[in-house]
């Protein structure tokens, strides 16, 4: 596998010299758990042409890959992996046209929030404080206060599972409570988003006070991949792991925040383990107690 990588990137840097290429890098570096082990390659494209070629290449020489956004909802495992992290970091244009902004993947919620704000358009406030990429976003149907990627995405050009760019409506993307069709293979490269023309002052408060809010309950101090687990049917996941009497719960350095139990924070040096095995307790004494059976919102690369 490592001379396939190895021509692989001898050939993205003869074809796409701007391309990031870091050897070796540990994905810790690359997520806000700040956990996972080295890939083989960490690759950055700069351009729309440079990361379809590169799928197109993994695709066909059957190089094992991930899609890395902002790292905000991925637990890595900590042993090296034979892979490429292809991330989007580099596909961040940002264009606002009208009511409308055109999105690359890799551009961060907060920098299009913070522009949406700037320009007087209103609908995405409730985005400001996710700590994501506009992609990852739109993969997870990242929501918050009352608001979701659904109600804001126009379209989404993606490269398909047969390596075909396409471009699909907002309501032809399967949003549902943190999912949408993307889920099931295709890698987001450009997201238009609809706004609305709104009043400035009242946009600026409104972010302001969600961030207010985030920082009176959410344990930003520490390292975290934000809620462990979705939101089971007709409850939450954190009301149902307080009332186990798990707040605090504790393996090695991953713990059950004190402030939200819904969060599992790494409180310096938590391993990949040290988190799973901390989600398998969580997962099983509430099953025991509640009889509901949480599922992990955060996406796990083994
Ligand atoms: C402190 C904190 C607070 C948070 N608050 C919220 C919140 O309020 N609401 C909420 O919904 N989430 C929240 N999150 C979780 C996280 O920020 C969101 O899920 C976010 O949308 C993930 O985006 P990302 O770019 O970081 O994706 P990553 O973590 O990099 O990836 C997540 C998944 O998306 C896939 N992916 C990424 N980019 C693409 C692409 N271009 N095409 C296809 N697949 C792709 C990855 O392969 C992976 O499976 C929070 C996280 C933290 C740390």
């Amino acid at each position: 596998m490592i001379e396939k990588i190895d021509r692989l990137l001898a050939d993205t840097r003869r074809e796409y010299p701007e391309t990031g290429v870091t050897l070796g890098e540990p994905m810790s570096r690359h997520t806000t758990f700040k956990i996972g082990g080295p890939v083989s390659a960490l690759v950055e494209p700069k351009s729309i042409g440079a990361f379809v070629w590169l799928l197109r290449e993994l695709n066909a020489r059957e190089i094992p890959y991930f899609l890395l956004g902002n790292g905000s909802n991925l637990l890595v495992s900590d042993g090296g992996h034979e892979a490429v992290a292809l991330s989007t970091a580099r596909l961040d244009t940002l264009r606002f046209s009208g009511d409308s902004v055109i999105c690359g993947a890799g551009v961060t919620l907060s920098r299009v929030a913070a522009g949406a704000r700037d320009q007087g358009l209103t609908g995405m406030e409730f985005a400001h404080g996710i700590p994501g990429s506009v992609g990852g976003a739109v993969y997870m149907n990242a929501g918050a206060y009352g608001g979701e990627m659904r109600d804001i995405v126009e379209s989404v050009t993606f490269v398909d599972t047969r390596g075909q760019i396409r471009v699909l409506p907002g309501e032809e993307c399967g949003f549902g409570y943190r999912t949408s069709v993307f889920q099931k293979g295709g890698a987001i490269l450009s997201v238009i988003l609809r706004l609305r023309p709104g009043d400035p002052r009242k946009i600026r408060e409104t972010m302001e006070d969600l961030s207010a809010r985030r920082r009176e309950k959410q344990p930003l101090n520490y390292p975290s991949a934000g809620s462990t687990f979705k939101r089971p049917e007709g409850g939450y996941a954190s009301k149902l792991i307080d009332e186990a009497g798990l707040k605090g719960l504790r393996v090695g350095d991953a713990q059950v925040s004190e402030k939200h139990a819904g969060f599992i924070v790494n409180l310096g040096n938590a391993t990949f383990s040290d988190v799973y095995t901390l989600m398998s307790q969580v997962t099983e004494r509430v099953y025991e107690r509640f009889g509901v059976r949480l599922e992990p919102e955060v996406k796990i690369v083994l």
